[in-house]
């Protein structure tokens, strides 16, 4: 239930709203627009909406019969904005992240690194906990990695972001990460997601391999319910029958997760398409469709890459990319960064 608040209603009138809903049961969580307040009421208990009506200074009561209200453009309708070390990403920005797929060694990461802050690229991207296929492939280098994606990217004045895997790791991640990205094989592990709720810095909620928006926009929910605003919801492409690309990059997200939801929407076109050569195509039609940003695996030397060398990029070609980028924000009143 969305309580949507007269224009310039007084303090007061929220408060006692506030009230009214919290003792019948239910938590509040509140949206102050330009114009109008809007109190979200979530939890399983029933009320008349009637008897909110009545209270002062409100103008409407909604009943939101999705399951998604806090992600919801009706709760909030400015778009999100989050901040990360000067990038923006939501609104009128859109905001980069790049490099490797994971992370191997100091020297790779900063070869990487380097190359990279050449290009303006402020937010590092490398898995130390690699969620694999298969049992046998490379698993990630753990806690060691995340000190040497850490100690890299303070080099280069860069953030940080990895994934994190399991509630276990969270005493870990705090101390390395400045975003946490929840992988596409994670979007519904629950207990995660509400742990992710209760950390105070921005998430990464990458779309699961066959999940809906309404799926995505959940398991959003579940992070915003905790009390952590900054999510920031990611297309990585989903599973169809296509056999040409590692996924079908489906930019129709853009659009259709706008209309449902203040919260950005990046693209990540690497893991979308799994070839380098549809890398920069792909990129560019996001950008041109409006994403609130792109996560973009580089590596310095793809051919030796332990992990998706096949769909990273190379610097120069990253370096390319980036400014044609530049070039086409600003057609749909974007800017990058
Ligand atoms: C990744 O970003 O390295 C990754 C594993 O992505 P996804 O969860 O989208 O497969
Ligand atoms: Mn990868």
């Amino acid at each position: 239930m969305l309580i949507v608040m007269r224009e310039h209603a007084s303090q007061a009138c929220v408060d006692k709203v506030i009230n009214f809903i919290e003792s019948n049961g239910f938590e509040t969580h509140l949206s102050t627009g330009k114009l109008h307040t809007v109190i979200g009421a979530v939890g399983d208990k029933v009320i008349d909406p009637r008897n909110i009506e009545l209270l002062d200074g409100v103008q409407e009561v909604i009943k939101v019969s999705s399951g998604f209200k806090l992600t919801s453009r009706m709760f909030q309708s400015e778009d999100s904005i989050i901040e990360v070390n000067g990038v923006k990403f939501g609104g009128k920005y859109t905001g980069i992240i790049a490099g490797p797929c994971t992370i191997e060694s100091y020297d790779q990461m900063d070869k990487t690194a380097e190359a990279l802050s050449k290009s303006n690229v402020k937010i590092l991207r490398g898995g130390a906990f690699k969620p694999r296929t298969s049992p046998y492939a490379f698993q990630g280098l753990g806690e060691e990695g995340l000190k040497i994606i850490r100690s890299v990217a303070d080099n280069h004045g860069m953030a940080v972001t990895s994934e994190i895997m399991d509630t276990s790791q969270l005493d870990l991640f705090e101390k390395y990460v400045d975003i946490y990205q929840i992988g596409a094989r994670n979007m519904q592990n629950y207990n995660l997601l509400k742990e992710m709720g209760h950390v105070n810095k921005p998430i990464v909620l990458k779309r699961g391999l066959s999940a809906t928006f309404e799926e995505l926009l959940l398991s959003a929910e579940y992070i915003l319910s905790g009390g952590n605003r900054e999510v920031i919801l990611c297309e990585r492409g989903i599973r169809t029958f296509e056999k040409y690309t590692r996924n079908t990059l489906d930019l129709s997200a853009i659009p259709v997760i706008k209309k449902l939801s203040h919260l950005p929407i990046i693209i990540d076109p690497s893991h979308g398409t799994g070839l380098r050569d549809k890398v920069a195509p792909m990129s560019r039609a996001s950008v041109a469709a409006g994403c609130d940003g792109l996560i973009i695996e580089v590596h310095y030397n793809p051919e030796v890459a332990i992990c998706d060398g096949a769909q990273s990029l190379y610097p120069e070609q990253y370096d390319e990319l980036y400014k044609e980028l530049k070039q086409i924000a600003p057609i749909v009143n974007k800017e990058i960064y």
